[in-house]
């Protein structure tokens, strides 16, 4: 069997140790049209960024795995199209491989704003090595960096931009910070904790375009809508992604918001599959499907894929989780918080130490740990159990005489 991937990122490898480790000795063709081997994307905008990690690090795994595991690796390579009816791929019109089963890993890419001037140089995305090898080329202590978008990635790049002595503002078009994905007092935290640290945020922006140097050549502000300006000397957008999804969508797959997959992360070919932040895939514990963006996401999708890979079944069957590392206050999530009507608090935000738990009437649907990692590591198991039809007691979470080990003695 040839199994082909595009795409050589988080899902991809996940699918290839899965290959190799359950002793397989199919014949693996890996496509990724970055320079590099596939590697970790939460550092970028973290340690990566600030400087604090190598780049070897980032790797997953040495070159040599790859040529040891007799593992055909293709870089720099832009698949272009997917003949179905002849299970081939194509990478421009020159280099055709062909496969029996195919899986697609192509993530997700930044979104593009039509801001006028956005092309300048100076304005740069955040995603890739190379985005942070270009970026660390401009983090001189005392210059002005402008950040648009206030979500997780655009917050982790204040916070490692002011570890290098930066002047940060972020601007944000949404009247709070994490507008998308936290409720109110999240957003009024994670705000207070950048302020605290000296980054100026502004939110309810409306940029009308970006400012240009003399010559028209590189950006050097920023206009508003009101007609009001700022000085920037460079610009990082982090204003979300958009999966890619225009491959599987050419050829015919279905696709909407994201490829349709099944719990086997099987596309509407039998022969292809696809796994990560791509897939509009059924989450069958929230009775609802979902795109997520997520490493944990990318690796149990990719784990259902490896199943079906070996002729095996293990649906993907997991409640989302997602971590933030931003200075020295880690959040960590289990569950969806969306439809919550109440939420019970443990410690204290002016501690930089707490748990959120959400409820839906009864049923315990999320819980946010902010540096808090044995209420979260018991959550996870909480929340699934709740989301079967555990009842789980607000008052014992809370309760700071309870501890979290305690917590699952009581639901055993
Ligand atoms: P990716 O890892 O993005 O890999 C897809 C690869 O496919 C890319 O290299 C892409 O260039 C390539 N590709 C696309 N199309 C083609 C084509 N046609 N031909 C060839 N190659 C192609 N998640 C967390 O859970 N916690 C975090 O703290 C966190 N922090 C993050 C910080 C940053 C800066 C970023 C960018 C992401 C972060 N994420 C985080 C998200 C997480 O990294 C992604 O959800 C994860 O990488 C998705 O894996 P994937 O395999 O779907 O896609």
């Amino acid at each position: 069997m040839h199994v082909v991937i595009v795409g050589a990122g988080q899902a991809a490898s996940q699918v290839i140790t899965g290959l190799r480790q359950s002793g397989s000795e199919c014949e693996i063709t890996l496509i990724g049209d970055e320079a590099d081997l596939p590697y970790q994307r939460p550092p970028l905008s973290k340690k990566f960024l600030a400087g604090a990690m190598d780049k070897e690090r980032l790797y997953f795994k040495p070159a040599t795995y790859y040529s040891e595991s007799g593992i055909d690796v293709k870089t720099n390579c832009h698949v272009t199209r997917i003949d179905r009816g002849r299970k081939q791929v194509f990478c421009g019109e020159s280099q055709v491989i062909s496969y029996d089963k195919l899986v697609l890993a192509t993530g997700s890419r930044p979104r593009k704003l039509p801001i006028p001037n956005i092309q300048l140089n100076g304005i740069y995305d955040l995603r890739s090595i190379a985005d942070i090898e270009a970026i660390r080329l401009q983090t001189t202590p005392g210059k002005k960096l402008v950040i648009v978008g206030g979500g997780y990635i655009g917050l982790e790049t204040a916070a490692s931009c002011k570890k290098l002595g930066l002047d940060v503002t972020i601007l944000e078009a949404a009247t709070r910070v994490l507008e998308r994905v936290a409720d109110p007092d999240m957003s009024a935290y994670f705000s207070g904790l950048h302020e605290s640290h000296g980054v100026d945020i502004k939110t309810s922006v409306q940029i009308d375009s970006f400012r240009s140097t003399a010559d028209g050549t590189h950006v050097n502000g920023v206009v508003f809508k009101d007609g009001s300006e700022m000085d920037a000397d460079f610009i990082i957008m982090g204003v979300g992604i958009v999966p890619n999804v225009e491959l599987a969508e050419a050829a015919g797959l279905d696709v909407d918001n994201g490829i349709i997959v099944n719990e086997n992360g099987m596309t509407s070919d039998p022969n292809i599959f696809a796994a990560g932040d791509n897939t509009n895939h059924p989450n069958d514990l929230l009775r609802r499907r979902l795109r997520l963006e997520s490493v944990p996401n990318a690796i149990e999708q990719a784990k259902a894929v490896t199943a079906q890979l070996l002729g095996d079944t293990k649906p993907y069957h997991q409640i989302p989780w997602f971590w933030s590392d931003q200075y020295d206050t880690k959040l960590q999530i289990i569950g969806l918080a969306d439809g919550a009507d109440r939420v019970h608090m443990r410690g204290d935000m002016a501690e930089n130490s707490f748990a959120r738990f959400h409820f839906k009437g009864d049923q315990l649907i999320a819980v946010e740990a902010v540096n808090r990692p044995a209420e979260f590591m018991a959550s996870r198991q909480l929340v699934p159990l709740a989301a079967q039809g555990q009842t789980i007691d607000f008052e014992m979470l809370i309760d700071p005489e309870i501890t979290p080990k305690h917590w699952l003695k009581v639901v055993a």
